[in-house]
């Protein structure tokens, strides 16, 4: 089965075309465009230079387009990628401009593009169905409740990801295989002891999720994208109380509030060097003082959120690094350890810092829990989702 995924951001197109067999997915060709003013025009020239190039000899081939959508209202899961996914990102688009309105206009021009195609959305969020209520909802009057506010999470499609193959590295291919039919199964039942993993999902956007048997119990994104840990330009946890203060005593509307927010936080905001951590990090290296409080209120923030899972998931068998820094950036991965010995993590410092962008295990051999890297590939796993539900 050919599986286009559709990666679409503000004025981006990008995607891979996958021969799905099994469990097996294999990317056949891929492509990507940017500065995007029309979206039509993108995914047919993306189509017919498929075609030119001999990979696919008609458009009918792909039997179905999957969409990494973000945000839907009052909707979630890995489901059919119809008007009513369109009618739930639009009903979010203010919550997630950069992401939702993209995909309800990519989505429309694939099923123009594609008549044939079967359309599959897997929802960012879908990966936290099965967190608790009391996880998921904030102290706020009902009426709030009632329009939708509650913690969603995103980064779905990483931590599933790192759901599966952490589980397949630590041996336990009966928590993999929950893990792998979570979406059409729901949780399963695991025998023996639960295999606890923290996820940390470390790159342009961020956040630490809690992982038990395969399935999400808590993230550290809540609402909107806006949450959880300092993101690169985005503020990440923020007390509410500091939006009137700063609105009144800055002479600023809520809307400029918001763009600073959105584009003026984050590791940017703190260090007024970059939204870039290498660059942060040079910086810091150089004797800015802002730069360090930058990189060290990033640490601070993933340990604050490990410490809160591994107190709900009663230990740790997994602490995971994935994405942009979560791969590359020793020190982050070295500072982040610092200390946990106590809870059965010991980092091999020499190991740590050779590795980069490669899956492994910076794990001493004396240590209890495993630390890994794991590759993010949030395509693959849209793909092997769009198969699944299909077969
Ligand atoms: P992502 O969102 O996963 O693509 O991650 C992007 C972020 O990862 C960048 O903004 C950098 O902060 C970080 N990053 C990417 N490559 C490296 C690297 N070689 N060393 C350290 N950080 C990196």
């Amino acid at each position: 089965m050919l599986v286009l995924v559709a990666n679409l951001g503000s004025t981006s197109f990008k995607y891979r075309l996958f021969r799905m067999d099994g469990q097996g997915g294999e990317v056949v060709a891929k492509g990507g465009y940017e500065r995007v003013e029309d979206y039509a025009a993108v995914i047919d020239d993306a189509l017919a230079t498929l075609q030119s190039d001999g990979v696919i000899s008609s458009p009918d081939e792909i039997e179905a387009v999957g969409f990494k959508t973000v945000l839907g209202k009052d909707l979630s899961g890995c489901v059919n990628a119809d008007q009513s996914v369109i009618d739930s990102l639009d009903g979010f688009a203010a919550v997630a401009p950069a992401h939702n309105p993209p995909y309800a206009n990519g989505i429309r021009q694939f099923a123009k593009s594609l008549p044939k195609a079967r359309l599959v959305a897997l929802f960012e969020t879908a990966f936290y169905q099965w967190t608790s209520p009391a996880s998921a909802n904030y102290a706020i009057p009902r009426s709030w409740r009632e329009i939708g506010i509650r913690r969603y999470g995103f980064h779905g499609a990483s931590h599933k990801f790192v759901a599966e193959r952490s589980a397949e590295l630590c041996g336990r291919e009966d928590v993999a295989a929950v893990a792998r039919r979570l979406y059409q199964n729901g949780p399963g039942e695991v025998e023996g002891a639960p295999f606890r993993v923290v996820s940390c999902h470390l790159g342009g956007s961020s956040s630490v999720t809690g992982i038990r048997n395969g399935v999400a119990i808590g993230t550290s994104m809540g609402f909107s994208p806006q949450s959880g840990l300092p993101q690169n330009n985005r503020v990440g946890d923020l007390d509410s109380g500091a939006i009137p203060y700063a609105m009144r005593t800055l002479g600023i509307s809520l809307d400029e509030a918001e763009r600073q927010l959105t584009k003026e936080s984050g590791l940017l905001g703190l260090s007024g060097v970059s939204n870039d951590i290498r660059d942060v990090r040079e910086a810091a290296d150089s004797g800015n003082a802002d730069a360090r409080l930058a990189l060290d209120a990033l640490v601070h923030s993933i340990r604050h959120w490990i410490g809160a899972f591994l107190i709900e998931l009663g230990g740790i068998d997994a602490l995971v690094f994935t994405a942009g820094i979560g791969e590359n950036s020793t020190d982050i991965r070295a500072a982040v350890c610092e200390g946990l010995e106590g809870f059965g993590l010991k980092l091999d410092t020499a190991k740590n810092a050779s590795t980069r962008a490669v899956e492994a295990d910076l794990s001493t051999a004396d240590s209890a829990a495993r630390i890994l890297v794991i590759p993010a590939n949030e395509e693959l796993v849209l793909a092997r989702e769009v198969y699944r539900k299909l077969s």
